[in-house]
Formats: C-alpha cells, sequence, structure tokens
C-alpha cells in the first residue's frame, strides 16, 4: 500500500500542473491582512492561511493538516493555487480526495468572512477543477483514439504508437490505470520457466482429468479438450512430477470455470499470448516475484505478480512507454458519444477539461477501453439476474469511473452487448481492513463460528455466494508466520495492522479465536484438520492446493466480505479485438478492450485472469486500429 501511495505521488508530482478555467472575478474587496481559519478533513483538521491585498486573494498556504499522502497531494497542492489563480473559491472536490478539498474551501470561506470578502461573489461564476495536467484537448484529427486509461487503454496506445500511429489517449478522471492501478497487478500466464519447481500433486490431477471428462459443449470446445487430452496423455507418459500447464489447459480450464459460454477463440487468444505480454511488460521494465503461486479464484498456480505486489508497477511501465513512443495523453476528457459515417466509427465527442464539447476524429481507427460497471449501481441492478442483492449495500472495490460508459456509447452506435448479466462478487474485499496476502496456497477460510465452509481454491462466485451464507456475510482469512515470511510483510506493517485493528494477531489459535470472537474449539479443530489435509491431500472441501500446515507463530486472522469486482458482459469482439454489431457484423474503425468487452470469460472470470485479458486484447486492438485494418 506503501509502495502504491508512493507511486501515486510521483505520479502526482510529475503531472502537478493545473487548470485554471474561471474567469477572475471582478470588483472584488476585501480587508487586506492575512487570516487562519481550520475545517475537519479526511484525518483530522485542515489549517490554511489566506492573504488579502484590499482586491485580491494574494497568497493560500495549508499550514497544518494530516491527510494521506498520495491521496489528497492534489487538492492540498493545487486548490490553494486555483484560488488565487482564478479569484474563486468555485472550484470542484478532487476525486478521491473530496473532503480534503472541501475542508480547504470551507477555510477559506472562513478566511475570506474574517477579511470582510463577499463570499457568495466567490462562490458564484464559472466553476474551476483542478488536475494534474495542463494539456487541454481541442477539435482534433489523429490516426487513433484510445478512450480510458486503465490496463486496455494504455497497452492499446502503446502497441498502436509503436505501430507508427499518431494516437490519443482520453481519460475522465485526473489518473492513469483504472482497476489495474488499484490491483495486486496479478498476471495469470503459462509459464514454464516459472513454473518449473511448481510440484503436481494427485488432487491437482484429479482437477485436470474432471474437466476432461466433461460433455463437450462445442465443436471448438471439443478440439481445445482433444489437444489438451493429448498434452496430458504425452504428460502422465513423460513420469514428470512437475505442474502440469499450457496455453490450452489455461484455456480450457478458464472456459469451464465460466461454465463455457466464453468464445473459445478469445479465450485462446488470451492464454496463447500471455506470456509474451507478460514478456513485453517485462521489456517495459515490469520486474516480477519469482515465486507463482494461486490467488483467490485462479484455481491454478500460474500467477505471477510484479515485485512491488501492485499494479502500479504495471501502470507505470505503460505511462513511461507511452510517454516515449509519443502518445497524447488527456486527463479530465470524458468520451460521450461516438461518431460514425457511412457505418464507420470514425471519432467521438469528448468533454475537455474545460467543459466543452470537442470533436476528435480518428482515422484510422477508435479503441474503447472504458472499462466495467462494478460501479454503477443503476446498470449493476438493472442486469443482475443471479445474486440476491447488487444495490449499494453491496461494496464495489472498482474504481470510480467504472461506470460502464463505453458499453453505453457502443450500444448506442449497434454494438451487440453479451453476457450483461454475469457480475463477478470479489471474496476477499476487506471489513477489518488489512490482511496478509490474496493468495490461497496458504490461507484458510473460516467463518464467524470458527469453521471452515469451502474449499479455498474455489470459483469466485462459488467463494462470495458461500461467504454470503455466512453469519453477517463475513469470513476470516487465517495465515501463519510463515506465509508473513512468504509474501514478505515487514515487520512494521505487521505492528501498524495489529495496533490499528485491520488484522487481529496471536500466538495461539486459541488466542486467535478469541480475538475475532469465534469459538476456540471449533478453530483448534478446524486448524487441527487443515493440517492432516496438507499431510494427506484429501480434503473435506475437495481443496486441490496446499503447501505448508498453518503452524508457525504468531497466527492471523483479516476479515473480509464480498464487493462487486468485475462485470463478465460487455461488448462482443472478435480475436482481431473488432466490435460486433448485432447482426454478427464487424463494425469498421471500431475496437473494443478489456473489461467493456463482453464474451471472453463466461458466467464467472478466473482470479488473475483480467489483467492478461486487458492486455493482450489492448494490445491487439492498439495493433489492429494502427494499421487501419
Ligand atoms: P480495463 O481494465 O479494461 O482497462 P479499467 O476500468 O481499469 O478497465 O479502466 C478504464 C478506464 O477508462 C478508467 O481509467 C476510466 O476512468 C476510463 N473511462 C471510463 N469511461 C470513460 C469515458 N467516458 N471517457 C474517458 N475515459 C473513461
Amino acid at each position: 500500500m506503501k509502495r502504491f501511495f508512493s507511486v501515486f505521488f510521483v505520479l502526482c508530482l510529475l503531472l502537478s500542473l493545473i487548470l485554471i478555467t474561471a474567469s477572475a472575478s471582478k470588483a472584488l474587496t476585501f480587508k487586506a491582512g492575512t487570516y487562519s481559519a481550520s475545517a475537519q478533513g479526511h484525518n483530522g483538521e485542515v489549517v490554511i492561511e489566506m492573504s488579502f491585498s484590499d482586491e485580491a486573494v494574494t497568497d493560500v498556504k495549508i499550514t497544518e493538516h494530516n491527510e494521506t499522502i498520495g491521496i489528497a497531494d492534489l487538492a492540498l497542492e493545487k486548490i490553494p493555487e486555483a484560488i488565487v489563480k482564478a479569484q474563486t473559491l468555485a472550484i470542484d472536490s478532487v476525486s478521491g480526495a473530496t473532503m480534503t478539498s472541501e475542508a480547504i474551501i470551507k477555510s477559506a470561506l472562513a478566511c475570506v468572512e474574517q477579511a470582510g470578502g463577499d463570499a457568495d461573489k466567490l462562490l458564484g461564476g464559472k466553476r474551476v477543477r483542478v488536475s494534474s495536467d495542463n494539456h487541454i484537448l481541442n477539435d482534433v484529427e489523429v490516426d487513433v483514439l484510445i478512450i480510458g486509461g486503465g490496463g486496455a487503454g494504455l497497452s492499446a496506445a502503446v502497441s498502436a504508437a509503436e505501430e507508427g500511429a499518431r494516437v490519443i489517449l482520453v481519460e475522465k478522471t485526473d489518473s492513469l490505470g483504472g482497476n489495474t492501478l488499484r490491483s495486486g497487478g496479478v498476471f495469470n500466464t503459462y509459464d514454464p520457466e516459472g513454473q518449473k519447481d511448481i510440484p503436481m500433486n494427485e488432487s491437482l490431477a484429479s482437477a485436470v482429468e474432471a474437466v476432461l471428462n466433461k460433455e463437450n459443449t462445442s465443436s471448438e470446445q471439443a478440439e481445445l479438450k482433444a489437444e489438451v487430452q493429448k498434452q496430458w496423455d504425452e504428460y502422465r507418459a513423460s513420469g514428470r512430477s512437475n505442474l502440469f500447464d499450457s496455453p490450452e489447459w489455461h484455456a480450457l480450464q478458464s472456459l469451464d470455470a465460466g461454465d463455457n459460454i466464453g468464445n473459445v477463440s478469445l479465450m485462446r487468444t488470451l492464454t496463447t499470448h500471455s506470456l509474451e505480454t507478460k514478456k513485453w511488460l517485462t521489456n517495459h521494465g515490469v520486474a516480477w516475484l519469482p515465486e507463482i503461486r494461486t490467488v483467490v479464484g485462479a484455481l491454478w498456480n500460474r500467477s505471477s505478480q510484479p515485485v512491488n505486489k501492485s499494479g502500479a508497477d504495471i501502470v507505470a511501465a505503460l505511462k513511461t512507454a507511452a510517454e516515449t513512443s509519443g502518445v497524447d495523453v488527456y486527463f479530465n476528457s470524458k468520451a460521450e458519444n461516438l461518431i460514425t459515417k457511412d457505418d464507420r466509427v470514425v471519432g467521438a465527442i469528448i468533454t475537455n477539461a474545460l467543459g466543452e464539447k470537442v470533436t476528435v476524429l480518428a482515422k484510422k481507427g477508435v479503441v474503447l477501453a472504458t472499462g466495467g460497471f462494478g460501479a454503477n449501481i443503476d446498470m449493476r441492478v438493472r442486469y443482475n439476474k443471479h445474486w440476491a442483492d447488487l444495490s449499494e449495500n453491496i461494496k464495489t472495490n472498482n474504481h470510480p469511473g467504472a461506470t460502464g460508459d463505453g458499453i453505453v456509447m457502443g450500444e448506442a452506435i449497434g454494438a451487440h452487448l453479451v453476457d450483461m448479466e454475469w457480475i463477478q462478487l470479489i471474496p476477499l474485499h476487506p471489513v477489518s481492513g488489512g490482511g496478509i496476502s490474496g493468495y490461497v496456497n496458504n490461507a484458510v477460510y473460516v467463518n464467524q463460528e470458527g469453521n471452515r465452509y469451502v474449499a479455498e481454491d474455489e470459483r469466485r462466485d462459488v467463494l462470495s455466494q458461500s461467504a454470503l451464507d455466512q453469519t453477517n456475510s463475513v469470513f476470516y482469512v487465517v495465515n501463519d508466520q510463515a506465509e508473513v515470511d512468504r509474501v514478505g510483510v515487514p515487520e512494521e506493517t505487521i505492528k501498524y495492522m495489529v495496533a490499528n485493528g485491520l488484522i487481529y494477531s496471536s500466538d495461539t489459535i486459541e488466542g486467535l479465536a478469541e480475538e475475532i470472537g469465534a469459538e476456540p474449539e471449533n478453530m483448534v479443530a478446524t486448524i487441527g484438520d487443515f493440517n492432516k489435509s496438507v499431510e494427506s491431500g484429501k480434503d473435506l472441501f475437495d481443496r486441490r492446493t496446499f503447501d505448508q500446515k498453518i503452524s508457525v507463530p504468531p497466527f492471523y486472522a483479516a476479515s473480509f466480505s464480498p464487493a462487486v469486482h468485475h462485470t463478465m458482459g460487455g461488448l462482443e469482439i472478435n480475436v482481431n479485438a473488432q466490435v460486433i454489431d448485432s447482426n454478427g457484423e464487424v463494425i469498421s474503425g471500431f475496437f473494443a478492450a478489456g473489461e467493456v468487452t463482453g464474451n471472453i470469460h463466461g458466467t464467472n472470470r478466473v482470479g488473475g485472469n483480467a489483467v492478461p485479458d486487458a492486455l493482450v486484447f489492448g494490445k491487439i486492438a492498439g495493433l489492429m486500429a494502427a494499421r487501419g485494418e
């Protein structure tokens, strides 16, 4: 988290220039002098000092605050500057730092009142928006327009620019990265070098056979299954004892985990290109943890993670690549609708950072990479058919910009929407606020009573529904010190989390049960049974992924409850990332990638498949658009 904040801080500093849009208010009068006032921010009082001449605000300084570095920087730095430059208090709150922004404006208002100024005049007039960038988009024609600056949009932009296209990327928020920035950057791929020391076991073998023994669901799937069967037979005959994996098994297993409604060719595209995309990221500067494991819902030991355990590593690398390849990025620039001409998408109308509507024409193609609709409660309630409740009662861990804009824009010009009803809840949304790791290899999930209730390496939909069925819809992830050491959580972070109630800790399992209010006898029996399963490889809940026992004190627990995480539905695309209309025809000039697309994952996205999905199809979309195909 610390690393996330520091990367974010650096990004903000690097980009920190201001947009000032309002014309200066006229005929202001004040009692010249310096005044001070404070108001409650997010973490405490924000104190400001404000200086006035007879007719202007001359300086605003934040003299004290306890706001979070990395999140509040933009507000703390740019709102005071904006007040002086624009002589106004009509300044929009910075998204993600609303309470800090409001505290600054409230304190400034109090200072204006002390100086005998006209607060209404300062609050009226055209509103100003501060931004991390001063680049204002105007009417323009380029080769490729990319809409959305998450993982998919960034990779599309880089790949189009590397192909020689003149590229503009518009991002509606202040920052790049979308959900990839917020994620752990987990990237599933077959990776023979990285997986070579991972052992196979009989439970994992039976998982392969269980999928191979299922009914075929389509001729394409049968063909894929036959390839995996051949690989599996060869693997068995070879006597190898390390993990079985291949792009085909990754595809077959992922399709099966989505109940085989995903498109086989698209899934094969994802799993076939994921390793080269990981290498592409490596070439652009991403360093990876040496150990490949299984994150929640990933089903297999093929989850790689950047060294800082954050998607910020991936975003930083792609951002640098975008800069060096000449991509022109515009923040606070929101695509409103697509422009078509003779059945071809030729551009989009964008509201720029000044609130003006401008036209961007794209000679070669438009790539839609606006993400899903996890943060749009109306849309998720409208499309949901499978969860009891997806209203505001269920939180989301998506960024606030995940509002389904691209789905609406695409549908408006005839794009075919698919799988919209399938919405993923991530089981691991923090309640107590902390946690040791998202890996399932050495985690046990217990309910409020201290009992296990599910195989921790199950599909995410199964894990989420079973968690919702527990008391208060809450469960606890139990780890031991061995896992802390393995994932390298610093001692001071553990101390901070324990001291602040983000995680619970005890030297004994009984003590840990007391800490979380569970029945000690149950917890002792639960962990004892789990440790026996680690020895035997046989588990009451048919868990297949085992590493070491939960046996090294201190023991840790953190509480979680499911939250909306990924929307599987969206625009139908083909393997070239071209958008398909409701007649099954390609819409020319129109490409889409990432969570805005719909026909890849089926009913349930496998954990760790989202970042490769966004990046593999982002790269393809950028390349195809740049070639004008
Ligand atoms: P993906 O993983 O597919 O890249 P994300 O949700 O991570 O999806 O990123 C999507 C990005 O698109 C976010 O940064 C979001 O703010 C941006 N975005 C969403 N809607 C618009 C829009 N109408 N105009 C410009 N950017 C948008």
